[in-house]
């Protein structure tokens, strides 16, 4: 039995409000629990989008009922909301800003439109960016000019894990996260994903070719974080017409990286690193204290979506065999979970940073 310290996921699609048929604060945070994760940083692109003092609450009021693990919310950057989100940020994950095609009230057209947010958000909370390829080289560019961090979400491509590792010998202020869908799946897996159904092979970005993948690995120390982006969608919407890009990922994350682990890929270290220590810092996470997750690193076994705690009902990794298992989970001196179940009742969970903090 291995002890570790619990997984920080700064990247997960809560769905609610607005798409509970999918997932909610309920299922998101005993999916993470269940897959080692204590604390969740929650995108804004619901139903509403969350860009301003109001629909922060919604979000917030739901969280603070449900939620079973420690959780903040991002506000989302809108074409209008430049001079309101900045009041925001002390109770929010961080502003996320979507540079390439997003529809609705956080679409940003162009360079204009990010420059208020860029001036205005404070330098010490986080800006994280969806910025793929070329835009996300602008997105740089602009952390350059304006002089503060940001955080890329979701690097995929080789081009752009170069292109950061270049930024940061040059010590410009960039820091970047990969989901494992990116490290353990390329192109050439989606006929297998899709079982005939074209739509559960769509994510963005999009799953990269084997010299991406590659190029990732082989550029480790370059990723500071590991992010699920856990987009849950029901297979009925991945099999439809218009299928929606997203796969979910808290419950396979671990699983996945402790099966590199033990292929002698990934080590112990890199977790905890990945997944711990580099996200505390970079988005200035408090402690949680008497908190721990216990893993069973000889279990070997298939995933099955059967076994999920997510709402959306299936996984991209469906039948993959791994070797490593959460058996229990310690939040704040409870335990939470423990083989198979979860142990914590909803509002469990808290706002890290507006409840308790030291
Ligand atoms: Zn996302």
């Amino acid at each position: 039995m291995l002890k570790l310290p619990s997984l920080i996921d700064p990247h997960v699609h809560v769905r609610e409000p607005g798409q509970i048929h999918k997932e909610d604060w309920h299922s998101a945070t005993q999916a993470a629990l269940a897959g080692g994760v204590t604390t969740i940083l929650a995108m804004p692109n619901t139903q509403p989008p969350i860009f301003d003092a109001e629909t922060l609450k919604i979000s917030l009021d739901a969280a603070k009922q449900k939620a079973r693990c420690d959780y903040a919310q991002f506000l989302g950057a809108g074409p209008d909301n430049a001079h309101i989100v900045p009041s925001l940020a002390h109770k929010a994950a961080g502003l996320k800003m979507y540079l390439d095609s997003t529809f609705g009230e956080l679409r940003l057209d162009d360079m204009t439109l990010w420059q208020p947010h860029f001036m205005n958000f404070p330098k010490e909370a986080p800006i994280v960016l969806h910025a793929e390829s070329r835009t996300m080289a602008a997105g740089i560019l602009f952390a350059a000019i304006y002089d503060r961090p940001v955080h890329i979400a979701h690097i995929s491509l080789k081009e752009e894990i170069l292109l950061i590792k270049a930024a940061k010998e040059r010590s410009l202020k960039v820091t970047c996260e990969v989901c494992p869908h990116h490290l353990f799946l390329s192109k050439d897996d989606i006929l297998a994903i899709s079982q005939g159904h074209p739509g559960r092979g769509e994510v963005r970005p999009r799953l990269a070719t084997r010299e991406d993948v590659e190029a990732l690995w082989q550029n480790m120390d370059v990723i500071d974080c590991f992010a699920t982006d856990h987009a849950p969608h029901t297979l009925e919407e991945k099999d439809s017409e218009n299928p929606p890009p997203g796969f979910p990922g808290l419950e396979t994350l671990l699983p996945l990286l402790l099966t590199a682990v033990s292929e002698s890929r990934l080590t112990i270290p890199d977790i905890i690193q990945k997944s711990v220590i580099n996200p505390r810092k970079i988005f200035n996470l408090p402690e949680q204290p008497e908190t721990w997750i216990e893993l069973d690193e000889n279990a070997e076994y298939a995933i099955k979506a059967a076994n999920q705690f997510t709402r959306c009902g299936w996984t991209p990794f469906e039948g993959w065999k791994v070797k490593g298992k959460v058996k229990k989970v310690v939040l704040r001196g409870t335990t939470a979970f423990e083989d198979g179940k979860i142990l914590v009742g909803p509002g469990y969970g808290k706002n890290i940073r507006t409840e308790g903090r030291s």
